[in-house]
């Protein structure tokens, strides 16, 4: 028998706010922790690996059925088993034990590595344990994401945000101790869930409407390697300028989706870099959901029907309706993007 969406989207909730409350915690003494380096030099701490952990026991005890745990994870224990990550692998195994004593490191290496699916069957989720580290070792946001991908498409997602404030009012570079954790199923809405908990009542989230009067507000990395500013800032002053806030992570996503921004620009800095599912799956759906606007830098949807990346894919638009069209129009008509090889 196959699971509701109603009911994975319960296992997913749970499994996000467990993995929110483990990372907040590993975040608050990150000093003590220490971070590895991998192949590809992006940063990873006991958070990401505990996080992966613990989403997918979750997803192993509350699924019956093996083949509704199918799990695309950025993470694999790969770097975790040399004899110079020991202490990062008995800090992984440390934190995962908070939320379940009983697990040896035997059982929390397989946990994570039950993260390797490669994303070519019909159904399978996929998993940011933590979605921008580099925000994470700073102290600012970061955010555990959970998509469930049908058929090439995300049909739901969760995304933790543990630092994020919910109240809008409070800017977005002064990490919160509640946070907050958003959702969304296809076509029946996005909803927050204040201070990550997932058995308050949730209210549903609807994106702004766009105004040309007043000045726009877009967010985009604070990490300059992950887009092109220089396109960003074109782009919008040819719309009449406008406020940029700089975010780390796929909170971005749910800062339109909440109204608090008219757009997140992710313009592609070269041809080379394909964005990951695991880094827009959950974001998309609740944008999406919020009714915003999702596509790449083009206007194309995008596309999660091609494994662990989005291949047919460059840079990511996200914006409020009337807005994301006038974007797309900006982008051709200015010829942004990575330039093209002949
Ligand atoms: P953000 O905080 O929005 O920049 O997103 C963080 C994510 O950026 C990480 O999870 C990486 O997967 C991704 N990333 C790493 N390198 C790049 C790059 N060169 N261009 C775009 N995204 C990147
Ligand atoms: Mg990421």
């Amino acid at each position: 028998m196959t699971t509701s969406r109603e009911n994975l989207l319960h296992v997913a909730l749970e499994a996000v706010s467990a993995a929110c409350a483990v990372t907040r915690s590993a975040q608050q003494a990150r000093e003590a922790f220490g971070s590895l380096t991998k192949d590809d030099r992006s940063p990873v701490t006991v958070a990401d690996y505990a996080a992966q952990a613990i989403v997918a026991m979750t997803l192993k005890e509350r699924l019956q059925d093996a083949s509704e745990c199918a799990l695309v994870g950025e993470e694999d224990s790969g770097d975790l088993t040399t004899d110079e990550a020991t202490m990062t692998r008995e800090g992984v195994v440390r934190l995962v034990k908070t939320f379940r004593q009983g697990a040896s490191e035997e059982d929390v290496l397989a946990a994570i590595d039950s993260g390797s699916d490669q994303g070519t069957g019909d159904a399978y989720w996929t998993l940011d344990p933590v979605d921008g580290t580099k925000g994470f070792l700073r102290g600012q946001q970061f955010a555990i994401a959970l998509a469930r991908i049908e058929n090439g498409k995300v049909s739901l997602g969760v995304m933790g945000c543990p630092g994020l404030p919910v109240d809008q009012a409070t800017p977005t570079d002064v990490p919160d101790p509640d946070g907050v954790i958003y959702a969304a199923i296809e076509g029946q809405g996005a909803w927050e869930y204040a201070g990550c908990d997932p058995n308050r009542e949730p209210m549903r989230i609807s994106c702004d409407h766009w105004s040309a009067d007043r000045p726009l507000r877009y967010c985009g990395s604070v990490e300059k390697a992950h887009g092109s500013m220089s396109d960003a800032a074109r782009l919008i002053e040819s719309l009449g300028g406008g406020n940029r806030v700089a975010v780390d992570s796929q909170c971005k996503y749910a800062i339109v989706a909440r109204g608090q921004a008219d757009a997140y620009l992710r313009m592609p800095k070269n041809a080379e870099y394909v964005e990951k599912i695991w880094d827009h799956g959950a974001g998309s759906i609740i944008a999406t959901e919020s009714g915003a606007k999702v596509s790449d830098i083009h206007g194309k949807p995008l596309d999660f029907g091609h494994g662990r990346l989005l291949k047919a894919n460059s840079g990511v638009i996200v914006a409020v309706p009337g807005l994301h069209e006038k974007l797309i129009d900006g982008i051709r008509d200015l010829d942004l993007g990575p330039a093209k090889t002949a």
